[in-house]
């Protein structure tokens, strides 16, 4: 029987969400003897591989990029996990949302730098109007909340998955649930 094929995605976030997955320390090692981990930015592969089960993207739907990326993760995977804040509600990312994509662009590119003010036009990604979460562009599975969401959870949400159940997504903060 083939093993479980699981895939980290990073779209717009701060890599928070993968430094809680790269917490759970040492059970890395233990999911890797019960899984093979796939595409992720902790691993060398250049292209998100077919037959994933299980997917889990950290970070927002900002550019057409973005979008082209979770449409096809979510076309080659069985399930798909909506990794912290950012992936759930655009949090950090879609605070430029008051704004238009020319303002951001003015204000990050010509009013903030003295040297070479310009606007970029070539071989970047092209802004989204607004930036939006995964579940606003395709169906996501599950949500696992938090900034980032802790290592324990998941942890505890892959290693459920692996066992064939549905993990149940509780989380305490400081300003309880
Ligand atoms: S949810 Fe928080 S930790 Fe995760 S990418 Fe967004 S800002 Fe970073």
């Amino acid at each position: 029987m083939s093993r479980p094929k699981i895939a980290t995605l990073w779209l717009d976030g701060c890599s928070g969400c993968h430094m809680s997955i790269l917490d759970m320390d040492q059970r890395i090692l233990e999911l890797a003897s019960r899984a093979d981990i796939v595409y992720s930015p902790l691993v060398d592969t250049k292209e998100f591989p077919e037959g994933v089960d299980v997917a889990i993207v950290e970070g927002a739907i900002s550019t057409d990029e973005d979008v082209h990326k979770i449409r096809l993760v979510r076309s080659r995977s069985k399930f798909l996990i909506s990794l912290g804040d950012c992936a759930i509600t655009g949090n950090v990312p879609s605070m430029r949302n008051p704004f238009s994509t020319q303002e951001i662009l003015e204000r990050t590119f010509v009013e903030n730098t003295t040297t070479n003010p310009i606007i970029p036009s070539e071989d970047i990604p092209k802004l989204l109007d607004k930036v939006v979460p995964l579940h606003h562009v395709v169906d996501v599975d599950l949500h696992l909340p938090g900034c980032p969401p802790p290592a324990d959870v998941i942890w505890e949400t892959v290693t459920k998955l692996l066992d064939g159940e549905m993990p149940e997504v509780t989380i305490k903060t400081r300003f309880g649930k």
